[in-house]
């Protein structure tokens, strides 16, 4: 049998960047993956959704350019061309990943690994079964999607953030159950290729989880576009009509009921964690997810989790900042994870990005605080691009002038939140913030001019 200091069950965010980290200790370390090298992020998630926005992008550009003067024609598209350069992005970012673990000397073992008594694991693979021992293991197995207990459901055909990237022609029309990041990053790809899209979210706001006034902003900006979205509203069933498409069956929060036809069904309700591999260790549970400390160790000595399965963010980065602290803490350092400045991106048009605390986190913890919002409609490159839609809200502790939260709403800001985040990071102050010069014309300016105002010494606002 062969033996390891450390084995990683799962070859996603989480995973790899453990083994990469756990080897540069020196460490003999085993990557176990069933499927793809990269997990759902590169192969079902972050890096196809992201290629799809990025067509839709280009669509929208050369549409509003009309109104700039630039005619191009009617716009055409292929789907297939579009999933194919998907699927060469993929690739290429999947070589990547492979290089990196042989470069290191990783062992990766293809097969469904299962943890079998403490310190063994059985990979299997179609053609054969191997155990494998290790001193030290991390549990990276990530999550999939929830498909939610509607009536009808089992019988419906219906796609989820796993097969959708694999759609073969675009449906006439498409209604997405839950409103949440993927709900609306999906309603932004198809609405962009001309398919009527309708959004039905059982809370009173899609995008739950951020700000309300960048939920407002979006919806704004989502209807403008010709999405449909139906807040406190929920699928009760899920029937055929008589051309045998779907035909979804809704209730309003006062009882009231009707019906959607539709062409293709999207669900997109939660992410549930992949845990029967490791179901023989009986590891203590937070929920669904399991319990991890602060240096990733859960509930039995040596054994590590990080990524979807611990919950929490549930978001690609986290999962690779949770797989480099559980690989040094393995590999006998002791580091634990920071988790005040996790940067969450929405990569809608226009885009969301936020870091740190909103207003009602900061209630919660008892902060005295004061919020400075500054809209983009006065900031010079927002109107050179005509994607003046956003603001930049800034939350800070009056005591000290402490930067507690940003969320930010346009252009760029997904790359842009960094500069939030170092701030928040270094325990940074809107008086230091202020005190920076920003580059012009840049949509970033907006962060300095939240800032200025926030002291009350705001040039344009
Ligand atoms: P995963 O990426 O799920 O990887 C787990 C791996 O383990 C899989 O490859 C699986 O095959 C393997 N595995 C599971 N069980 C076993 C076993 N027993 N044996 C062997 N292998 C096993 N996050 C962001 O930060 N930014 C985004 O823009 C973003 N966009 C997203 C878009 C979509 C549509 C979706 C669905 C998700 C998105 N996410 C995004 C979330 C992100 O994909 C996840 O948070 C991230 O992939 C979690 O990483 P992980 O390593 O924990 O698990």
């Amino acid at each position: 049998m062969s033996t390891y200091d450390i084995a990683i069950i799962g070859g996603g965010p989480g995973g790899y960047v453990a083994a990469i980290r756990a080897a540069s200790y020196g460490k003999r370390v085993a990557l176990i993956e069933a499927k793809d090298l990269g997990g759902t992020c590169l192969n079902r998630g972050c890096i196809p959704s992201k290629t799809l926005l990025r067509h839709s992008e280009v669509i929208e550009t050369i549409e509003k350019a009309k109104a700039w003067g630039i005619e191009t024609g009617e716009v055409q598209f292929s789907l297939e061309k579009m999933l194919k350069r998907k699927d060469q992005v993929i690739e290429r970012l999947r070589n990547g990943i492979s290089y990196l673990l042989k470069k290191d000397k990783i062992d990766v073992l293809q097969g469904y690994g299962t943890v079998t008594e403490r310190g063994t694991i059985l990979v299997k693979d179609k053609e054969y079964g191997k155990k494998i021992q290790a001193e030290h293991i991390i549990l990276a197995t990530g999550s999939e999607p929830v498909v939610p207990g509607i009536p009808g459901l089992d019988t419906a055909t219906y796609y989820t953030s796993d097969t959708i990237f694999h759609i073969e022609e675009l449906p006439r029309s498409l209604v997405i159950v839950g409103g949440g990041i993927i709900g609306v990053e999906f309603a932004c790809i198809f609405s962009s290729l001309n398919v009527p899209v309708t959004i039905i979210e059982m809370g009173n706001r899609i995008v739950p989880s951020e700000d309300p006034d960048a939920s407002k902003q979006l919806a704004k900006s989502l209807k403008k576009r010709g999405v449909t979205i139906l807040t406190n509203t929920k699928v009760t069933k899920v029937l055929k009509n008589e051309k045998g498409e779907e035909l979804v069956e809704i209730e309003k929060e006062n009882g009231e009921t009707s019906q959607l036809e539709t062409g293709a069904l999207l669900l997109s309700v939660g992410r549930k964690p992949n845990t029967t591999a490791f179901s023989s260790l009986h590891l203590k549970m937070d929920g669904p997810f399991v319990l991890v400390d602060e240096y990733m160790r859960t509930s039995m000595p040596s054994v590590y989790a990080v990524g979807d399965v611990v919950g929490g963010w549930q978001l690609a980065h986290v999962a690779s900042a949770e797989g480099v602290v559980a690989a040094a803490n393995a590999a006998g350092d002791e580091t634990k994870l920071d988790t005040r400045a996790v940067p969450r991106c929405v990569y809608t048009s226009p885009e969301i990005a936020s870091v740190g605390l909103t207003e009602e986190e900061a209630k919660k913890k008892g902060y005295r605080f004061k919020v400075q919002k500054v809209d983009l409609a006065g900031n010079g490159k927002a109107l050179t691009l005509d994607e003046k839609e956003g603001f930049v809200k800034l939350i800070a502790d009056t005591k000290y002038g402490e930067i507690l939260g940003v969320t930010m709403v346009g252009p760029h800001v997904t790359e842009m939140i960094t500069e939030s985040s170092a701030f928040i990071h270094l325990e940074g102050t809107v008086d230091e913030l202020a005190s920076m010069i920003h580059p012009h014309p840049t949509v970033s300016e907006n962060i300095y001019e939240a800032a200025a105002a926030w002291l009350g010494k705001g040039i344009h606002s």
